[in-house]
């Protein structure tokens, strides 16, 4: 088989980059490792919240980049941030366009202003089936073969051909393809234990695949071996679920206890602080990964929070969590708490003591006191192939690897860092495969 571009993985940076490189008159084929129709991968299980940093896309460039900077620290590469900013707006109109995605305000926050239609925000469980993300990917494919190009299911790729330090093609079982271009758009290395081992946690059976289970690090690895540089600057992008929801798939991806943690306090087993909870859930998240047991740990409140910021959102804990059947434990006195959670009773006690004395604003006073035991949900890793701004594969020596492009949640060298900066996946998603696709163009 011969093409120009040959995609690996259908998820939205694979299709979006297919279909630009397609409106283009190239011959472009998508292999995709799944055979089912409407293949599982996280793009069609999104929630649909196209944002930046959690701002809007709209937000002017410079604005945008200041704030990516914010979240990512120092360590990403200043042309990736540069390249998320100037494109973001850019990258959901071309979808609306060119790839029918169709877009409503979800919520009054800024960052809701561009959410797939139909929406799943205030739903719990995973109501993909017919909604946004699913309709686009749907109809990104459509337009795709009207153009000329092809998914073909049931098609991992497991290794790229190079020829002279240039990459000429892919191979899987029973197909060899020779292609001008390759871009790997394989969703990252969540769902691959050796690489999550080295990486994020030292026990990864311990985390909640919050995820497709479609990204085993595949991409990461063929390009490895083709020459290319890993960019890693730790990290995951996760949330605080329940610890119930490492053997029951419906407390996936809500509940989440992100809020309620922000607010007080996260202990292990000693009953100590294990990190600054004012941090955010995805900071949490990645820390209590890296511990010896990331299901170790406990989110600590009294009444007043869990009726405050413990019921904030449609996805908090309260009342969803015991509704759902998820573990809750609840006492009238911080001993009695200790006594039915096993937490160490005088360092829980000491450390409640410390907390208060800061006065915070949500101290941990008033009966019953609460317990939920706590786990890291992994949606996508941060770490990943090295690349440019036009999303370029590059090597060690940062050179480009010609040939060979990446996008999506395979590529590193722009999230994670020492405060887990999140930028937002669909968005870099469409940005990084819609730059691939012009740099090949041009
Ligand atoms: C529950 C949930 C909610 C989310 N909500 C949001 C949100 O609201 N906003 C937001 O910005 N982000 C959200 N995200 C993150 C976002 O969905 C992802 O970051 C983004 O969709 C990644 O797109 P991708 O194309 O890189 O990867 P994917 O969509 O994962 O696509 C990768 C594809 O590659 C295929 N593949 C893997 N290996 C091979 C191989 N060897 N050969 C061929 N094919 C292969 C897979 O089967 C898959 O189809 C959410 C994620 C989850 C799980």
């Amino acid at each position: 088989m011969s093409c120009d571009v040959a995609v690996i993985g259908g998820g939205l940076s694979g299709l979006a980059c297919a279909l630009r490189v397609a409106m283009a008159g190239k011959r472009v084929v998508v292999f995709e490792r799944s055979s089912e129709e409407r293949y599982p991968c996280n793009s069609r299980i999104a929630t649909g919240v196209f944002h930046v940093a959690m701002n809007s896309v709209s937000l002017d460039p410079r604005t945008l980049e200041a704030r990516v900077r914010e979240a990512v620290g120092e360590g990403a590469r200043a042309d990736l941030v540069s390249a998320l900013c100037r494109n973001a707006g850019r990258a959901v109109g071309w979808l609306r366009e060119s790839g029918g995605a169709q877009f409503i305000r979800g919520g009054e926050a800024p960052f809701y202003d561009h959410v797939l239609a139909p929406s799943t925000i205030g739903q719990v469980g995973r109501p993909w089936q017919g909604k946004g993300a699913d309709v686009l990917l749907g109809s990104l494919e459509q337009k795709l073969v009207a153009h000329g190009g092809r998914v073909l299911r049931g098609h991992a790729a497991a290794e790229l051909k190079m020829q002279n330090g240039r990459c000429i093609g892919l191979r899987g079982e029973g197909f060899d393809v020779a292609a001008r271009d390759v871009v790997i758009a394989d969703g990252g290395y969540q769902n691959d234990p050796v690489q999550t081992k080295k990486r994020i946690s030292p026990v990864p059976e311990r985390l909640v695949q919050r995820n497709a289970r479609t990204g085993c690090g595949d991409g990461l690895q063929m390009a490895l071996a083709a020459g290319a540089a890993l960019a890693d600057r730790g990290g995951f992008y996760g949330h605080l679920q329940s610890r119930s929801a490492l053997t029951d798939d419906r407390l996936w991806p809500y509940p989440w206890a992100d809020e309620l943690a922000r607010a007080c306090i996260v202990v292990g087993s000693d009953g100590r602080r294990i990190a600054d909870e004012s941090r955010g859930g995805v900071y949490l998240a990645n820390r209590i990964a890296a511990l010896p047991d990331p299901a170790s740990a406990w989110v600590i409140c009294d009444h007043l929070a869990w009726e405050g910021p413990g019921a904030e959102r449609h996805t908090s804990p309260n009342p969803l969590l015991e509704r759902m059947g998820g573990a809750l434990q609840r006492a009238p006195t911080i001993e009695a708490l200790a006594a039915e959670t096993g937490i160490d009773a005088g360092g829980l006690a000491a450390t409640i003591a410390d907390y208060n004395a800061g006065l915070p604003a949500w101290p941990i006073r008033k009966w019953p006191f609460y317990a939920l035991p706590i786990v890291p949900g992994i949606t996508y890793t941060f770490g990943g192939i090295a690349v440019d701004g036009d999303s370029r594969a590059l090597r060690e020596d940062a050179t480009p690897l010609e040939g060979l492009y990446a996008a999506g949640s395979t590529t590193g060298g722009l999230e994670g860092g020492e405060r887990f900066g999140y930028v937002g996946g669909l968005v870099k998603a469409a940005v990084t495969g819609l730059l691939a696709a012009e740099h090949i163009c041009r």
